[in-house]
């Protein structure tokens, strides 16, 4: 028996744990004590790998759709066929006709990502999609604008900080993400014991917020003018660090402008937030307070990001936490990582900062631009259905359920029956795959080497992970970068080539090609910093991408989010008087980790059940303007009243079918995105992204 060091990459948290190996199958599989950030820490989701690592229903073999059921073929016959067919549709509807969508664990995958990119660049087609349109997009977007690229992020400094306002988020489900947070309660208790205050605002009492710091509830999707209101307040009241500001930035008097006019009339905040002026006005001066002290950090995570206005919110977290000085210097750090991702994102294209250095043009449908070289999720349907140069006629999937995950499940199905060809990457049968005319069996993360390319950057504690590889598969599935490689090939293509980490390291600079070389020496982990903490001062002034080395406090084509404000009167409340929020449950992970139990419910507040008459468990029909499904109910006091609250990941379009094949993935519940809205005018204009929490709907007596 060996024993061998790996770490788990269901989400940022990037837990170590430890496999013991025999005869090619994991035996024991478990949290790794010795682990330097997670310390044998491990979520439900990441003890659940084997489970999933030796699923029954896992694919082994390629699949080809044959009108209602699937017959094995070989790899060769299913390369062929598919590079054939690809090919075919190029040549007759033009490079554009081809389109992927990669799904949320390609994120933990460098080969996966690097060798789909290149993929689609070899072939020509910007018709790339991802699952970061449902949930991070537009912190991209803003980064992008605010500090000169989308990859600087800036991450709370939770061991000092002595203040945090968290908007939108549930550690104990989600560890923060776009943070590298294990052991989630443990940590935020350590910071309350230390004097750290902490603050939840959210329309849910989460089960975080049960057990730490206090709770406020906002009404969903009016963040924007809670934190307008909170920079005013700042602004109007000298408290900001004015020293700061006039180093680092610029645009201040525009910022006073819009404030003022955003967020000037704290009583009417008050009532659109639902946040009483007094606790607003107490919650600035508690975080100024702080800020004075160890620090302080306002952030935000998927709560924030899925709303109408998701990319102006970006931008006012960030600037709430910059003119109060918490920004590279305390409360709130930029971590360099594992790689200057920072320039290879400039090469690449996708990240520079000029104006020319921005996309030319949109997308074809409602003009939206690329973030990271990805388009809008939810313009997939309306790409694939609305005729015309560049209407995309195939599509390949990996490592994703759009069918399950992205908004308006109805009309995208209809979308890919209309395809000529469609190709599921996946580990499993998903909903998506059940349609697609082939299914290619892939690895789990246990099957091939990976490191923390994406996440090291998001470490309180600058630590970046590897892992070699721990099994081989046991059937014949194969890697993505090699499914990418051979398709590529036989479409006489330029490829990658391989391994992958020899190609990745190709384009790195001799000082990052040398720490990768000694992280994969460690065989597990390193620190990247000698004194390994993270450190200050490393963006501001030199990191900045602008050319003068200054933040612009407002961004210039931020008027047209300002002009929209201006416009927006909020949800049509008359005919749909409750707001939907989704999110992610603690057992579950999006489409793609099976959740426990028959099925999902929606949750509604006491009192509203009271006065709908609703018991537990009682099913009930949630229309919104897109279309309806019928849920059972769980009543309870956590919820703001006049919101619901649904787990995503659930359900999907195989419960009706009569007969689904064998190998199809169990799926149980109601898919919230049957009815979601998918259409390209509501969504947010910077970077696509997709209501999905303060969704209007009323409710209606089964
Ligand atoms: S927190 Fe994330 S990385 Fe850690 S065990 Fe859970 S799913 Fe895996």
């Amino acid at each position: 028996m060996e024993k061998k060091v790996t770490y788990c990459r269901i989400c940022e948290g990037s837990c170590g744990f430890l496999a013991e190996v025999e005869n090619n199958r994991i035996i024991k599989y478990y949290p790794d004590k010795e682990h330097l950030v997670s310390q044998g820490y491990s979520c439900i989701k990441g003890r659940k790998t084997i489970e999933m690592q030796y699923d029954p229903k896992r694919l082994k073999v390629p699949l080809k759709r044959n009108e209602n059921s699937f017959e094995s073929i070989s790899w060769e016959r299913a390369i062929n066929e598919i590079s054939a067919k690809l090919l075919e549709i190029k040549s007759k509807y033009g490079q554009n006709s081809i389109g992927l969508y990669f799904g949320n664990p390609t994120a933990f995958s460098y080969s996966a990502s690097v060798y789909s990119v290149a993929f689609m660049k070899f072939l020509g087609s910007r018709n790339l999609y991802s699952a970061g349109s449902q949930d991070c997009n537009n912190k991209f977007a803003h980064s992008r604008r605010f500090y000169g690229s989308p990859l600087i992020i800036i991450v709370p400094d939770f061991d000092k900080i002595d203040y945090l306002m968290a908007l939108g988020t549930n550690p104990i489900a989600s560890h923060f993400s776009f943070v590298v947070f294990p052991r989630p309660l443990q940590r935020l208790k350590e910071m309350e014991k230390r004097g750290c205050k902490i603050v939840w605002i959210n329309p849910r009492r989460t089960e975080t917020a049960k057990q730490i710091g206090e709770h406020v509830f906002i009404r969903p999707n009016t963040d924007i003018y809670l934190l307008f209101g909170m920079i005013n307040y700042i602004l109007e009241n000298k408290l900001e660090d004015r020293d700061f500001i006039e180093k680092y930035s610029k645009g201040i008097e525009n910022l006073r402008k819009v404030a003022k006019e955003f967020g000037g009339d704290l009583p009417r905040i008050a009532k659109i937030t639902g946040i009483p002026k007094e606790i607003i006005i107490k919650m600035v001066k508690d975080f100024i307070t702080a800020s004075k002290r160890g620090g302080a950090s306002v952030y935000g995570r998927a709560g924030t990001d899925r709303g109408s206005f998701a990319t102006l919110l970006a931008w006012a977290k960030d600037v709430f936490n910059f003119i109060t000085g918490n920004i590279d210097q305390k409360g709130n750090f930029y971590s360099y990582g594992l790689i200057d991702a920072v320039s290879l994102a400039k090469i690449g294209g996708i990240g520079g900062a000029k104006k020319s250095e921005f996309p030319k043009s949109g997308s074809r449908i409602g003009n939206f631009p690329s973030v990271l070289g990805t388009y809008p999720a939810a313009t997939m349907a309306d790409e694939i259905l609305t005729p015309g140069d560049g209407q995309i006629k195939a599509m390949i999937v990996m490592a994703g359920d759009p069918l399950v995950s992205c908004p308006n499940t109805k009309r995208l199905e209809k979308a890919f029956n209309n395809l000529d060809l469609l190709v599921s990457i996946d580990l499993f049968l998903n909903d998506t795959g059940l349609l697609a005319h082939y299914v290619l069996p892939s690895t789990t993360f246990l099957e091939r080497d990976d490191l923390t390319l994406t996440t090291s950057s998001f470490n309180p504690i600058p630590f970046a992970n590897y892992s070699e590889v721990i099994v081989h598969p046991d059937g014949d599935q194969k890697p993505e970068w090699e499914i990418f490689n051979l398709l590529g090939a036989k479409m006489g293509f330029a490829t990658l080539g391989g391994p992958p980490l020899e190609v990745f390291k190709a384009t790195l600079s001799r000082e990052d090609k040398k720490k990768i070389k000694e992280l994969v020496n460690s065989g597990k982990g390193i620190f990247l910093t000698a004194e390994k903490q993270i450190r200050y001062n490393t963006l501001l002034p030199a990191r900045i991408q602008h050319p003068d080395k200054l933040i612009d406090l407002v961004p210039a084509d931020y008027s047209t989010e300002f002009e929209k404000l201006r416009q927006w009167k909020g949800p049509e409340t008359k005919q749909f008087p409750f707001s939907l929020i989704s999110g992610r449950e603690i057992n579950t992970i999006n489409s793609w980790l099976h959740a426990e139990g028959e099925t999902n419910y929606c949750r509604i507040n006491s009192e509203d059940a009271k006065l709908l008459g609703i018991e537990d468990y009682q099913p009930i029909r949630v229309v919104s303007p897109i279309n309806s499904i019928e849920i059972p109910v769980l009543i309870t006091p956590d919820l703001m009243q006049g919101v619901i609250w649904i787990p995503h990941g659930w359900g999907g379009i195989h419960r009706t079918l009569q007969n689904p094949p064998e190998l199809a993935a169990e799926k149980r519940g109601i898919n919230v995105n049957l009815i979601t809205d998918d259409h390209w005018e509501h969504l947010e204009t910077f970077a696509g992204m997709v209501l999905l929490d303060g969704i209007p709907v009323k409710l209606e007596k089964i």
